[in-house]
């Protein structure tokens, strides 16, 4: 049996592993000159790698944790010790611990009301919430007018959307806002470094993990070969990058749904797999590198929440005993405002606002910005956002195969989307999928 996989993502890479250690021809056609997709690391200082793309990881991320165990990667910790920095509209205060100086019963009342959608919604089929079709119809910014009453509220809801899911609330469908909060663990999880989501990232960057598994497959992902045709009648399928053309018994199109929507697929696909208001998650992840790690001294952790931008949020990912790594999220709107302008200014706004979060740092001796939103191969950074009528209308064919054609990717996981570990989870997922078929001949 010979299986063509689209996208040497984690989802891609962990589907081809899968089959070749069953015994299947596998190759991995990729279109970028690496392999990762979103996860990424970069080089910020001479032997310092930071994660320019996906970081952190929690206990509950137990395909992650086996794969890394396997691939000889370990987990460090992220470092949470000390105050927080909020610039929340009223000058800059640092506070204990990570709750935001706001009205906590205001703040309090609205993750209740939230706690009660993520409850409601049916994990393993949104779509078959009860109330679906009404939780489908409207979006989060529409569900925040009509809930959050106190101001506090209505300025930290678009906040904390922002850090989950690099969106703005008018994007996103409240059945995705509800299914995203409760795949990644409940709201309480997914937004907790200390026992959460965000506890551990990967020792030396995240983006190891990809390419191990690639170093492991060798010569069969093939870099630098976007795939834009994918062909199938009943003898076989064939795929088509550029001039090149495989040919297999399967493909499996393990990239986000707005990327796979563009690939030609004959016969075409029953249901579409985007509609017009499949959106993205949009970040810019900034790197700001000092000597040291000097806001420990001062009684700070790192983390930072600002109303103001362009950096959301701030967190401290210095590396176990080396640089100080300050890394800054950009998100949605704000994201396109702040990749559209020049390199200088980039720079200039991150060191004014940092300069004011933290004013005894001085300056940074390098920074590093990536721009996930003009990438080509991503369009969903951190993940696609369903907007309203997507997961009613997507959701059921989101992972139904297509005659030869089977689908990865984390916007196909129900459990833990969007995540590193709803990739890697959609791998061995579509990797059993094929094989029951050979099971079945
Ligand atoms: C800035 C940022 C921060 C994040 N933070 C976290 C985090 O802290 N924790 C976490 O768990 N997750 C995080 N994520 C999300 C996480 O990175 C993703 O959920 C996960 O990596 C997705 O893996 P995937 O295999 O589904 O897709 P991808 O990684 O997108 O892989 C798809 C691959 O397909 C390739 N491709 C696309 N189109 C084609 C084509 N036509 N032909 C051939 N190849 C193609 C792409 O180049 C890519 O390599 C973050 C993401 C970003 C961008």
């Amino acid at each position: 049996m010979r299986v063509l996989v689209v996208g040497a993502g984690l989802g891609g890479l962990t589907a081809a592993t899968d089959l070749d250690a069953a015994g299947v021809d596998v190759v991995v056609l990729e279109a970028r000159d690496r392999v990762g997709g979103r996860t990424h690391g970069i080089e910020v200082a001479s032997g310092t790698w930071a994660d320019a793309g996906a970081a952190y990881l929690g206990d509950r991320h137990t395909e992650l944790h086996k794969l890394m165990a396997g691939l000889g990667l370990s987990a460090t910790p992220t470092a949470m010790r000390g105050g927080s920095r909020f610039a929340l509209g009223h000058g800059e205060k640092t506070r204990a611990g990570r709750f935001p100086p706001l009205n906590a019963v205001a703040l309090g009342e609205m993750f209740d009301r939230l706690y009660d959608l993520v409850d409601a919604v049916r994990p393993d089929a949104p779509w078959l919430t009860p109330d679906a079709a009404a939780l489908d119809s409207t979006t989060a910014a529409a569900w925040a007018a009509a809930n959050l009453r106190h101001p506090d509220a209505r300025l930290f809801f678009p906040l904390f959307l922002g850090e989950m899911m690099a969106a703005d609330p008018a994007a996103i469908s409240v059945l995705h806002m509800a299914l995203y909060l409760r795949a990644g663990g409940g709201i309480r999880y997914l937004n907790a470094f200390d026992g959460g989501a965000q506890q551990d990232r990967v020792l030396g960057g995240a983006h190891q993990v990809a390419e191990r598994l690639a170093g492991q497959l060798g010569d069969r992902v093939w870099l630098g070969h976007p795939v834009h045709a994918v062909e199938q009648d009943g003898g076989g399928v064939s795929v088509r990058s550029g001039d090149r053309c495989l040919t297999g018994d399967a493909v499996i199109v393990a990239v986000p749904p707005l990327l796979a929507q563009a690939i030609d697929f004959r016969p075409g696909l029953p249901a579409p797999r985007a509609t017009a208001a499949t959106g993205r998650g949009c970040a810019v992840k900034v790197q700001l590198v000092y000597p040291r790690a000097a806001w420990h001294e001062q009684g700070l952790s790192g983390w930072s929440v600002s109303a103001t931008g362009p950096l959301l949020s701030t967190v401290d990912d210095s590396p176990p005993g080396g640089a100080g790594v300050l890394t800054g999220f950009v998100t949605g709107a704000e994201a396109y405002r702040f990749a559209g302008l020049d390199p200088v200014a980039r720079e200039a706004e991150v060191l004014s606002q940092v300069g004011e979060l933290f004013p005894r740092l001085g300056r940074p001796v390098a920074v590093h910005i990536t721009d996930w939103v003009n990438e080509p191969y991503s369009k969903g950074c951190y993940a696609a956002v369903f907007g309203p009528g997507d997961w009613t209308r997507l959701g059921p064919h989101l992972i139904a195969p297509h005659g030869r054609v089977h689908w990865a990717g984390t916007e196909t996981s129900t459990e833990f989307f969007g995540l590193m570990e709803g990739a890697i989870r959609s791998g061995h997922r579509v990797a059993d999928e094929v094989l029951s078929l050979e099971g079945d001949k």
